[in-house]
C-alpha cells in the first residue's frame, strides 16, 4: 500500500463514488476501457439494478436495452432466482468427491427443454468454457482436428474459442491460436460444403442468428443445409446459443424455427439468469460416450467450479420461471411489436439503413458515411448511446463486431408501453440529425473531461 492510502475492505468498495470507481477501474482493471466510458460520459456508477431498470447513485432509473448481451432474459436480479440460489447455498459449495444432488437435475431438465438427443451436459462457468468443452467433445468423438466457423460469429475469448472467431482484429492479436480452423461466409451453404468435403473437419460451429455480428439473421434454409451438409461428410454441428438461448428470439432456443437439431448446443449467459455465472455443452449420450465414456477420459470434463449447486439453483429455477410465465412466447410478440415499431421509425429517419434480428435481439443499424465515414464512422452510434443515456435515461450499446448496429436487446420481460418509451426516445435522437447529435456529443466529452 501506498503512504497515505486507505486500505480497501469490502464496505468501502460498496460505497465508491463514480469518480472513485472510474479511477480504480482505470488503474486496477482497463485503461482504455475507462477512458473510453470517460470520453463517451457513460461510466455510470449504477447502485442498485431491478427488472428493466438501473438505478444511479440520486435514485434515478434507466432502462436496459443491453440485458447485460443476452445474460439478463428474466431481468435484472430476479428475486425467486436469487431465492433459490441462497437456499442452495446450505449444500457443501464446492464437492468433487461425490455429486451434488442439483447437477444431475439441471441436466435432466436441459434434457428435457432441448430437442432430439441432446441429453448429456459438460457444466462450465462463462460461455467460452462450454465452447472450449463443445470443441474438445468434436475432437475426441470424431478423431479429426478441423474445425470450421463463419466471419462475424462470436464465440467468446478463450484460445479455443478466439480461434474460431470470425473478427481479424480479436484473432490476430494473441496469434498464434489453434491450428487447423477455417473461416467461411455466413449464411453460404456452398462454400461450407467446400470445406467439408474432405472428411478432415470435426465440427461446424455457428450461431442460429449472429449475435455480435450485429443480430444477423441467416438466409432461409441454411441451418437445415449446414445440418444436411454436416450430417454427410460426418462432421458434428455444434451451435452456439450462448447469445439467442432461452427465449431471446422467440423459441426457448433459435434453432427451434427451423426445427434444426445440432451434435452440440452451447448455452450460458441467461442460463443462470446473470444471478451466477453457468455454462453448459450439451450433446447426445453417444457422443459423449465416444468422447469421454471410459476411465482414462470421463476426467476431461471437470472443473472445480462447474456444476456448484448455486449455479444450478439459478439455471433450474431460470428454466422454471421461463416455461411457467412462458417467455419465449412473450419475447416473440413483444419483439414482432418492437421490429414494426422501428420499421416505421425507418421509413421517417435517412439515419436507419436497416433493422435486423429476430425476437428481442433486434440491432438497428445507423446509416454512416458522409461526415460518419472513415474514423468516425464507428462513432455515431456512441452518439446515439450517449443520448439516449443522458437525455432519455436509456442504455444501449452497440454489436461488438459491427459497431454502426445498435443494440436493442432489452430483458424479455420488457412492456410495450416500455417498448413506446424506447422508440420515442430514439426518434427524438435521430430527429436531431447527425451534426446536432455530433456536437452535443462533443460537449459531452469536454464536459466530461473537466468534470473528471
Ligand atoms: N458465444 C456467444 C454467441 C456469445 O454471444 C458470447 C458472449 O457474448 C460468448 C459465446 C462468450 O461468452 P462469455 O463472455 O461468457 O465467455
Amino acid at each position: 500500500m501506498r503512504p497515505g492510502e486507505q486500505n480497501m475492505t469490502f464496505d468501502r468498495a460498496m460505497d465508491l463514488s463514480r469518480d472513485e470507481s472510474a479511477e480504480l477501474f482505470g488503474r486496477h482493471v482497463n485503461r482504455p476501457l475507462a477512458r473510453l466510458l470517460k470520453l463517451a460520459n457513460a461510466g455510470m456508477r449504477f447502485s442498485r439494478a431491478e427488472g428493466i431498470s438501473l438505478y444511479d447513485e440520486k435514485g434515478r432509473p434507466y432502462m436496459d436495452l443491453t440485458a447485460g448481451y443476452g445474460a439478463l432474459n428474466l431481468g435484472h436480479n430476479p428475486k425467486e432466482v436469487i431465492r433459490a440460489v441462497n437456499e442452495a447455498q446450505r449444500l457443501p459449495a464446492v464437492l468433487l468427491v461425490g455429486h451434488n444432488p442439483l447437477m444431475g437435475a439441471l441436466g435432466k431438465m436441459l434434457a428435457s427443454i432441448l430437442p432430439g438427443d441432446l441429453s448429456v451436459a459438460i457444466f462450465g462457468c462463462g460461455g467460452a468454457e462450454a465452447v472450449e468443452n463443445a470443441m474438445k467433445t468434436a475432437r475426441a468423438s470424431t478423431g479429426r482436428k478441423k474445425f470450421v466457423s463463419c466471419r462475424g460469429g462470436y464465440h467468446g475469448l478463450s484460445f479455443g474459442a478466439l480461434s474460431v472467431c470470425g473478427s481479424e482484429r480479436f484473432r490476430m492479436t494473441v496469434a498464434p491460436l489453434l491450428e487447423h480452423c477455417e473461416l467461411v461466409a455466413f449464411g453460404d451453404l456452398k462454400a461450407l460444403e467446400q470445406k467439408l468435403q474432405g472428411k478432415e473437419v470435426a465440427a461446424f460451429i455457428v450461431e442460429p442468428v449472429q449475435g455480435e455480428g450485429g443480430a444477423v439473421v441467416p438466409p432461409e434454409g441454411y441451418l437445415k443445409g449446414a445440418a444436411d451438409l454436416c450430417r454427410k461428410f460426418g462432421t458434428l454441428l455444434i451451435f452456439d446459443e450462448i447469445q439467442t438461448g432461452f427465449g431471446r428470439t422467440g423459441k426457448m432456443f433459435a434453432m427451434e424455427h427451423d426445427e434444426v437439431v445440432p451434435d452440440i448446443v452451447t448455452l450460458s449467459k441467461s442460463l443462470g439468469s446473470g444471478v451466477i455465472p453457468v455454462s453448459a455443452s450439451v450433446t447426445s449420450e453417444k457422443i459423449w460416450m465416444k468422447a469421454f465414456g471410459s476411465r482414462d477420459r470421463f476426467d476431461l470434463t471437470i472443473s472445480t467450479f462447474a456444476g456448484n449447486p448455486a449455479a444450478c439453483a439459478a439455471a433450474l429455477k431460470t428454466i422454471e420461471i421461463m416455461q411457467r410465465d412462458d417467455i419465449p412466447e412473450r419475447a416473440r410478440t413483444l419483439g414482432d411489436y418492437a421490429r414494426e415499431k422501428l420499421e416505421n421509425l425507418k421509413t421517417k429517419h435517412e439515419l436507419i439503413r436497416e433493422i435486423r434480428g429476430k425476437g428481442l435481439l433486434l440491432g438497428i443499424e445507423l446509416e454512416t458515411g458522409g461526415l460518419f465515414s472513415g474514423m468516425m464512422e464507428h462513432n455515431l452510434s456512441i452518439m446515439v448511446m450517449g443520448e439516449l443515456l443522458h437525455k432519455h435515461n436509456i442504455l444501449t450499446s452497440y454489436y461488438d463486431f459491427d459497431p454502426k448496429v445498435l443494440r436493442f436487446e432489452p430483458p424479455l420481460i420488457v412492456t410495450t408501453g416500455q417498448i413506446d418509451e424506447a422508440v420515442e426516445a430514439l426518434d427524438k435522437v435521430l430527429s436531431r440529425g447527425k451534426q446536432a447529435i455530433a456536437l452535443s456529443f462533443g460537449k459531452m466529452a469536454i464536459g466530461s473531461m473537466l468534470h473528471h
